[in-house]
């Protein structure tokens, strides 16, 4: 996802793009490990200004998810929606700073990533941004209340009539918890 930027002017740039998820490898590599699919392109908004020496890009990104629910595993769609913001400059600007130069800060420090001068690469940026927003959890509802640890059946749908809830066994154990001397 190069844009050129070298006619880029004060005047911002609108860009909408579409990519395929195979073009992002950390996101590719997520579906080969099947817990996630994605059922969309990568959709992009993209707004571009020059601001002095840098490139800023304003975007706004679309992606529809289907992920295993993480408590009784069905699968849940949801659509991300994602806004960031990303400064390119095309070298370092100069820090005045006495000490030594050794400890120069770099692009990543000042939130800034490098570019040509001629074109910049926004999908480093978008994959990140997209990872990010992927729930690590993903539940189908708040209110699931997953498969039963003991028997296996999805509690959503159906009772069962296995003891005690994880959490009553756990205070249960604490009762018998005793101190060595
Ligand atoms: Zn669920
Ligand atoms: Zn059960």
């Amino acid at each position: 996802m190069r844009i050129d930027v070298r006619e880029l002017k004060r005047q911002p740039l609108d860009l909408e793009l579409q990519e395929p998820v195979a073009s992002f490898p950390a996101l590719a590599a997520l579906q080969d490990g099947g817990q996630v699919r994605f059922l969309s392109p990568v959709r992009a908004r993209l707004q571009l200004s020059r601001c002095a020496e840098l490139i800023e890009v304003t975007g706004q990104l679309q992606l529809e998810v289907e992920q295993d629910c993480s408590r009784c595993l069905a699968p849940c769609r949801q659509q991300l929606n994602v806004r960031f913001h990303q400064a390119f400059a095309e070298q370092l600007p100069e820090v005045a700073c006495d000490g030594d130069e050794e400890d120069g800060l770099t692009a990543d420090d000042m939130g800034l990533e490098l570019y040509d001068g001629e074109t910049i690469d926004v999908a480093g940026e978008i994959e990140q941004q997209l990872l990010l927003a992927m729930p690590p959890y993903p539940l189908c509802s708040e209110q699931c209340q997953g498969l039963c640890p003991q028997c296996g059946i999805d509690r959503n749908r159906e009772r069962c009539d296995c003891a005690l809830p994880p959490a009553r066994l756990s205070f249960a154990a604490l009762k018998d918890f005793k101190v060595e001397k």
